[in-house]
C-alpha cells in the first residue's frame, strides 16, 4: 500500500505496461488538501475552476456548489484582487451553509503574497495555494515575493500547487537555458529548451520551498501547456525526474470537440502510463453554457479508461441507415441523463451503482449481443423490424417491451435493478 508514509525514490524507473489495462501508478507523495488525498496511492482526483467574479460572494458559490454537485473533487477560484480575497472567507461560509463540501483553492498571480498578507481570513480558509513560478514577481523582487508565499502556506499549513504555464513562463530562466544551449556541442532546437525551461521552473521552485520549510508532502507539480505531444513530452520528464504528487491539465485546451478530444488525447496517453494524480479538463464553455461539462468530461475520462468508477456507462450503436428514427437516440441520452441525476442519491442510498452499466442499441445487428455484455441492455427494432425490444439483465432475455412506453419502462428496470442489486445503506 502506497499511502502518506511513503518515501519513494526521486529517481522513479519507467513504468512497464502490462498487456493489458494501464501501467501501474507512479508512486508521488501524497498531498491532503482539505479531506482530499491527492497522489499516493489514491485515485485520480477530479478538479474543476470557477469563472465567476470571485468578489461576487452569491455567483461564486452557487458555480462552486454546482461543480460539487457535478462531482468536483477539489475547486480553484481566481484570488486577484483585494475584494476577491476577502469575499473567499465569506464563501466558504456559505458553501458550509448549503451543505457543500469541497476544499476550495486559490489562484494566485503576481501579487498572491500582498493578498495573504491583507486577508489572513482568505489564507486561513483556503484548502491550498496556486503559485506561478512565471509570474510571482520579477527581477529582484522574484525570489522575495516567492518566499513570502512559502511562508505563508508554512505558516497556515496548507499545500501549494507550483503551477508554471507555457504562456507565463519564466522568461529570465528561459533565457539562461537559451544561452546555454548556444554552448552545446549538439544544441537543441527552440521548443526543447523551451519545454526544459517549463519543468526546471517547477522542480527548481519545488526544490525552493522545500529548502524554505514546505515538506514535500504539501507539493503538488504542475507544468502545463497547449499542445497535446508537448504536453506529453513535459509530463513523462516530470514524472521521470521527481516524485512530487502531478496535477494534469491541458491549458487552452479550447471550445467544444477540439477542447475535449485534445485534452483527453494527452491526458489519456499520460493516464496510461501511470502518469497523474489529479486532473482538470480546461474547456471554453459556449456562451452561456454550463461550466460543469468539464467535470463530467474528466469523470468519463477515467471511467471510460477503467481508472474509476463514476456513473453508470450508457454504451450505444451510433446508428445507421438500419434505424431511421430518432428514438433509440432519444432513449439513449434519456438513459444517460436519468441515471446521471440519480446518481448523487444512489451514491449514498446504493453504493456500487456507479459500476452498472447499460446498453441502448438500434437494431438486432450487434444489439442482442451488445445488450448481453452489459448489465442492463435493450435492443430496439430497426426499420422493417417487428416492433418489440428485447431487454437482456446479467445476459440473460429478461423481458420484451412494446409500445408507446418503452422508454419508461426501461427506466424503471434500470431503477428497480439498482435497488435489488446494490445494497441500500440503512
Ligand atoms: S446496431 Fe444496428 S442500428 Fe446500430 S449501428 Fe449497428 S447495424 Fe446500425
Amino acid at each position: 500500500m502506497r499511502g502518506m508514509s511513503a518515501q519513494p525514490s526521486p529517481c522513479q524507473p519507467e513504468a512497464v505496461a502490462p498487456a493489458f489495462g494501464p501501467a501501474p501508478r507512479r508512486i508521488t507523495r501524497q498531498v491532503r488538501i482539505g479531506k482530499v488525498a491527492v497522489g499516493g496511492d489514491g485515485p485520480v482526483v477530479v478538479q474543476s475552476m470557477t469563472n465567476t467574479d470571485t468578489a461576487d460572494v452569491n455567483a461564486t458559490a452557487k458555480q462552486v456548489a454546482e461543480l460539487w454537485r457535478a462531482g468536483s473533487e477539489l475547486v480553484r477560484v481566481t484570488v486577484n484582487n483585494p475584494e476577491s480575497a476577502a469575499a473567499v472567507p465569506r464563501i466558504v461560509d456559505k458553501l458550509a451553509m448549503m451543505g457543500v463540501e469541497v476544499p476550495i483553492i486559490g489562484d494566485f498571480h503576481y501579487n498572491g503574497h500582498q493578498l495573504l498578507a491583507a486577508e489572513p481570513a482568505c489564507a486561513e480558509v483556503l484548502a491550498k495555494y496556486r503559485i506561478n513560478p512565471g509570474n510571482v514577481g520579477f527581477g529582484k523582487k522574484k525570489d522575495t515575493q516567492f518566499a513570502q508565499l512559502i511562508e505563508f502556506a508554512c505558516r497556515y499549513g496548507k499545500p501549494v500547487r507550483i503551477g508554471a504555464n507555457w504562456g507565463s513562463l519564466d522568461q529570465a530562466l528561459a533565457a539562461r537555458l537559451m544561452d546555454e544551449n548556444h554552448t552545446r556541442a549538439e544544441p537543441w532546437d527552440a521548443a526543447r529548451v523551451l519545454r526544459e525551461a517549463l519543468i526546471l521552473s517547477a522542480l527548481d521552485s519545488a526544490e525552493r520551498a522545500v529548502e524554505l520549510g514546505l515538506p514535500r508532502e504539501r507539493i503538488v507539480l504542475s507544468a502545463k501547456v497547449s499542445g497535446v505531444q508537448e504536453l506529453i513530452a513535459v509530463y513523462r520528464d516530470l514524472a521521470r525526474r521527481s516524485d512530487f504528487a502531478l496535477h494534469l491539465g491541458l491549458t487552452e485546451a479550447g471550445i467544444g470537440s477540439k477542447g475535449i478530444v485534445a485534452s483527453c488525447a494527452a491526458l489519456g496517453v499520460l493516464l496510461q502510463e501511470g502518469i497523474g494524480d489529479t486532473i482538470r479538463i480546461s474547456l471554453t464553455p459556449d456562451p452561456g453554457a454550463s461550466r460543469t461539462q468539464e467535470v463530467i468530461v474528466a469523470q468519463e475520462l477515467l471511467q471510460t479508461m477503467g481508472l474509476r468508477a463514476f456513473t453508470p456507462m450508457v454504451t450505444a450503436c451510433p446508428g445507421c441507415g438500419r434505424t431511421t428514427s430518432e428514438f433509440f437516440q432519444e432513449l439513449a441520452k434519456t438513459v444517460q441523463e436519468h441515471v446521471r441525476a440519480k446518481m448523487p442519491e444512489w451514491k449514498i442510498s446504493h453504493p456500487g451503482a456507479e459500476n452498472l452499466t447499460l446498453a441502448v442499441m438500434g437494431c438486432v445487428v450487434n444489439g442482442p449481443g451488445e445488450s448481453r455484455h452489459a448489465n442492463i441492455g435493450i435492443s430496439l427494432p430497426g426499420t422493417g423490424e417487428a416492433p418489440a425490444a428485447p431487454v437482456f439483465i446479467d445476459g440473460e432475455k429478461a423481458v420484451t417491451l412494446r409500445g408507446e412506453n418503452i422508454a419508461q419502462e426501461f427506466v424503471a428496470i434500470v431503477d428497480d435493478y439498482v435497488a435489488k442489486t446494490y445494497a441500500a445503506r440503512g
